[in-house]
């Protein structure tokens, strides 16, 4: 069986309330920033996007760049939202690599046990890195209305921290 491959934050999870947690210049509070992860509101377009993947007859798993410590949060949030239990790969508690390096290399090996259908990631840079290991991509843009400048904040801090 195939495999659809789901990002959580910006793809089925609303961070936008929590990203003042990391914008700071000088302080960026990660353990506020995922602690409040359990009261993200869910994206409506990401939830559908999970059920059409099963509706097509493709297994679900889910890919995080959040940390393993975060994992009971995680997994009940995701069964708080209806969605269906799934295999969830997180970014171990040490490391600190771009989420581009570490999620490609667990495509890869998702890739080893049932092929990667398609990843659904709001990350462009991840979206970048996936498509060139040729893996295809859905690039969600779904979490952008609302709060200017999201992307960029979480882009950064991505890339220069390697946290989220
Ligand atoms: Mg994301």
């Amino acid at each position: 069986m195939r495999l659809a491959v789901f990002d959580i934050d910006g793809v089925l999870a609303d961070v936008r309330h929590r990203v003042h947690h990391v914008d700071g210049r000088r302080h960026r509070d990660w353990d506020a920033f995922f602690a409040a992860a359990v009261s993200d509101p869910a994206l409506p377009e990401g939830l559908q996007a999970v059920s059409q993947a099963a509706a097509d007859g493709l297994a679900i798993a889910y890919l995080t760049g959040r940390p393993e410590r975060c994992r009971a949060d995680t997994e009940s949030w995701l069964a708080r939202q209806g969605l269906p239990p799934a295999p969830l790969r997180m970014r171990p508690d040490d490391d600190r690599r771009p989420a581009r390096a570490f999620k490609v290399e667990a495509l890869r090996d998702l890739d080893q046990g049932s092929p990667v259908a398609y990843l659904v990631d709001d990350d462009a840079a991840v979206v970048e890195s996936a498509r060139s290991a040729g893996f295809p991509v859905i690039h969600a843009c779904w979490m952008d209305g609302g709060t200017d400048g999201v992307d960029r904040i979480l882009y950064d801090v991505q890339e220069t921290e390697g946290r989220t």
